[in-house]
């Protein structure tokens, strides 16, 4: 399915810890991988990363985006006995913290940690037995027993990750940490290279960004799109695969694991792109699944659309089980399709591109 060499950039991206505000590391090992597939690559102020191929000035500028960024904790608290209390960076779920192991980053390098999990044997309601825990009552342990002594390793503000990495469940199923949207970063960087292996038949210029701070209000794409304001925007990121037991499809829509990136409907997605992307994946017979928007799509297109004068945006998007958890699970078939659907998407635009309504 994806060459070593490509296997070996995910593995890679996904091992460099980017939490929300921390993306640096990543977005270098990114700007590498791509740079092989775009005539230029530069970033701005906060660390988004951009690459470009260019065809010439007069046709219009397609964007394909994603996020960089991945969810984390943030060192909110130390105890007189060196045990640090954690807050959410973006919506991590403190239901699931306890008894993972963590790293805790500053200049200085890693720090390791577990979170406590006070034994089954010991449990009392007064140490929280029985109940979800909210993030004050979550605590990590670096094998200190004072304050000073953690201090000596952290400062409150520390990005934390937990330490889970890439894994095959078979043949063609991933999981790991941060495949929200380290997969994404993964997908432009392959569209941009499926693009440039085929650049006779581009016949608009493209622009790949992998944005940062996506987890906390969708800041770095804002950036970039006003910056930039390219004629038209392709987004992926993730969606809920809904096929796993307890999740109601009446409400949360009926996403399989394994039958195509999704196309959303309504809201930021315009109208025109979504009938092309729909037109070429029905041509180039790559099977895609449907998706509504109520209000808002969750991602960074609500973040480019609205720009200046207005960018005309769509969101393709890979299913993925077990979100904003360690575990997070999806379809290499899936993210094949979706990188092929977002390359086809932008050959099949041309030099005199409009979209209107
Ligand atoms: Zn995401």
């Amino acid at each position: 399915m994806f060459e070593t060499a490509s296997f070996e950039f995910l593995e890679k991206l996904i091992a460099t810890p980017s939490p929300v505000g921390y993306e640096s590391e990543g977005q270098k090992i990114w700007k590498e991988f791509i740079s092989a597939y775009s005539d230029a690559t530069e970033s701005d102020a906060y660390g988004s990363a951009m690459a470009r191929l260019t065809v010439n000035n007069d046709v219009p500028t397609i964007m394909l985006e994603a996020h960089a960024d991945e969810i984390g904790m943030v060192v909110q608290h130390i105890s007189d006995d060196g045990f640090i209390t954690l807050n959410k960076l973006g919506g991590s779920d403190s239901t699931i913290a306890r008894a993972k192991r963590v790293n805790i980053f500053n200049k200085r390098g890693r720090v390791s940690g577990v979170i406590g999990n006070t034994a089954i044997h010991l449990q009392d309601t007064k140490n929280g037995g029985g109940k979800q825990p909210a993030w004050k009552d979550i605590y990590v342990d670096i094998g200190v027993s004072s304050k000073e002594e953690a201090l000596e390793l952290v400062q409150i503000g520390d990005p934390v990750t937990y330490i889970d990495e890439l894994e095959l469940l078979n043949d063609e199923i991933i999981t790991g940490r941060a495949l929200d949207n380290r997969i994404g970063g993964f997908a432009i960087a392959h569209a941009m290279k499926l693009i440039k292996e085929n650049k006779k038949d581009l016949k608009v210029n493209v622009l790949a960004l992998n944005s940062v701070q996506e987890e906390i209000g969708g800041f770095g794409a804002r950036m970039m799109a006003y910056r930039h304001m390219p004629d038209a925007a392709i987004v992926t990121d993730v969606t809920h695969a809904t096929d796993t037991p307890g999740i109601n499809q009446k409400e949360h829509g009926s996403i399989k694991l394994g039958e195509g990136p999704t196309l959303q409907h309504g809201g930021a997605n315009h109208i025109a792109i979504v009938e092309l992307i729909e037109k070429v994946a029905f041509e180039k017979k790559i099977n895609i699944q449907h998706e509504a928007t109520s209000i808002r799509t969750g991602t960074d297109t609500d973040s480019i659309f609205f720009q200046r004068t207005g960018i005309p945006s769509a969101l393709i998007s890979l299913p993925l089980r077990y979100m904003h958890s360690p575990v997070e699970t999806a379809s290499l078939i899936d993210l094949e399709n979706l990188i092929t659907l977002m390359a086809e998407s932008v050959l099949a635009m041309q030099p005199d591109q409009v979209f209107t309504v």
